[in-house]
């Protein structure tokens, strides 16, 4: 009902409103996702929101452009509205939010995911070294990824997501319940316990000292980053910049300010900004043909992309460099494959420091450079590379995946991908000692990095600069504080002179045998 007095223009308004409802595109395009995605109602409407309004955004017709915001406006009511008859999870002693099931998600979807309605989320596709995953465990959500028929069996019902385990229980009994329950107290009492260790120095039993940096996606994780007090920003994936739903290519000042806000952030602390590592599963939609490739991992990647799309790397680059003047700023370039490719890439880095300098625009002229080791090339030919830059960051995520022939997105493939291939501690064991032996930094910033089975293995092939996502970093600080370094020796050079498998494993559990690991 039209209260009275209500203005004229409000029955053609509510007309309106009815015919938009009335509309496929809202009354059946989101049926549509629920059927293929076996996604709920809401998720469903954010769906078909964001294809709209990039319907709208490609409109050229101003008035019909303008028109986005009413659509976008009926859809926000609906989606509204579902929240409002949500089953109350409160009242019912449950969960507080629901679980999203789904097909799969792509990264940028889940940094919009914590402002969500989801407390975390199954997929049938994906695995573990995923971005998807990679950002779902920096966000903290409880996940598990690549079930493959998720879809099928899970309905309306109760689940327990344990992350931990990779396990999913659907419909739990009472005791499961109370098990589960037990279980997630002791696991926030342990986290908490470790909470006292946030300002201790990193340094081991016998007086070795270890830094440990984070890995970010997006400026605002950088909260996360203080808090665990970490050492530095190791790695900040810059590509999350241009992967908004939108289309939007960051401009130089949008990038200058993100970089901005974690460098004052951090204060004196260093700052590694990661060039854009588009490509295979981070694809901007205007990479399209190139994403289309039949192996996107293989193609159009990285560094390859940027050194193709020069006005779009340079772009960055001065927005780095600008940046750089107001903290300690390092630079490095994601999946670069040989000293010459590096070349190419400082080339391009040096052009755009002149082009500042005749501008008369400050930056830090000692700016350290920095590459990624994560094609198993460069891992291999290392000495060109390690002649031309400051520091080297270990990418395991992607050296494992290339050099072991694994597609680190495929869950059907995800059992091989197996850090403890004597092939990947063989080839991690040669870049740190090369790096070591040069004395050029080196870290490791793949997901290696902060698994805390691993710490130990790590420490004992040389490594002391390690990078990962803040909710890590007192787990791993944890295990150094507890190690002596010195004796890891006998049972890591087993671990490098062996190639059987069982035996590899035998060792890093004894590694790791008077420690209680979750
Ligand atoms: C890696 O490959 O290990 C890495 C850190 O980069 P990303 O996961 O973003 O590919
Ligand atoms: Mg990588």
């Amino acid at each position: 009902n039209i209260p009275s007095g209500a203005p004229a223009e409000l029955g053609a308004f509510l007309s309106l409103n009815i015919m938009m409802l009335n509309d496929s595109q809202i009354s059946q395009a989101p049926i549509d996702f629920i059927e293929k995605e076996f996604c709920n109602a809401e998720w469903a409407i954010k769906l078909q929101a964001e294809h709209l309004s990039l319907q709208f955004d490609e409109m050229i017709d101003t008035y019909l452009k303008e028109r986005k915001n009413d659509v976008i406006q009926v859809l926000e009511r609906i989606f509204k509205n579902l929240e409002g008859n949500n089953f109350d999870w409160n009242n019912q002693g449950k969960l507080e939010k629901g679980i999203l099931v789904t097909r799969d998600l792509s990264p940028a979807d889940l940094v919009q995911f914590k402002d969500s309605n989801f407390a975390g989320f199954i997929t049938d596709f994906g695995s573990l070294t995923s971005h998807t995953a990679i950002v779902g465990r920096n966000l903290d959500i409880p996940a598990v990824v690549g079930v493959t028929n998720a879809r099928q069996i899970i309905r309306d019902d109760e689940i327990i997501i344990d992350g931990l385990q990779g396990v999913i229980i659907v419909n739990p009994d009472k005791l499961v319940l109370n098990e589960y329950k037990k279980r997630k107290k002791e696991w926030q009492e342990s986290r908490q316990k470790l909470r006292s260790i946030r300002k201790n120095v990193t340094i081991s039993q016998d007086g070795i000292s270890v830094e440990l940096l984070a890995n970010i996606e997006v400026p605002e994780d950088v909260d996360d980053v203080k808090y665990n007090n970490a050492d530095g920003v190791g790695l900040f994936r810059s590509e999350f910049l241009f992967l908004s739903k939108d289309n939007h290519i960051a401009s130089e000042e949008e990038q200058f300010q993100a970089y901005l806000q974690v460098i004052k952030a951090m204060k004196k602390l260093p700052v590694t900004i990661r060039t854009a590592d588009l490509g295979a599963d981070k694809n901007p939609q205007w990479n399209a043909t190139h994403g289309a490739a039949d192996n996107p991992a293989l193609g159009l990647t990285g560094i390859r992309l940027s050194l193709a799309e020069q006005g779009f790397f340079r772009l960055q680059l001065r927005a780095i460099l600008r940046a750089s003047y107001f903290g300690k700023v390092q630079i490095m370039f994601p999946m670069i494959s040989s000293s010459w490719e590096l070349k190419q890439a400082i080339h391009q880095l040096d052009l755009v420091k002149e082009e500042l300098r005749e501008e008369h625009i400050a930056f830090d002229e000692n700016i350290k450079i920095g590459s990624m080791i994560e094609v198993p090339a460069a891992a291999l030919s290392l000495k060109g590379i390690l002649e031309q830059v400051d520091f080297i960051s270990i990418g395991t995520n992607d050296l494992i995946q290339y050099l072991l022939a694994i597609d680190r997105n495929d869950e059907s493939v995800n059992y091989l991908y197996d850090p403890l291939h004597p092939a990947v501690i063989k080839l991690l064991n040669h870049v740190i000692q090369s790096a070591n032996k040069e004395q050029v930094p080196v870290s490791i910033c793949g997901e290696l990095a902060g698994n805390v089975k691993l710490t130990r293995l790590l420490l004992g092939i040389g490594l002391r600069k390690f990078s990962m996502h803040s909710a890590n970093i007192l787990n791993v600080k944890n295990i150094i504080l507890n190690t002596n370094i010195a004796e890891l020796e006998s049972l890591v050079s087993k671990i490098l002179r062996s190639e059987n498998r069982d035996k590899i494993y035998d060792y890093v559990e004894k590694l790791n045998q008077d420690l209680n690991l979750f």
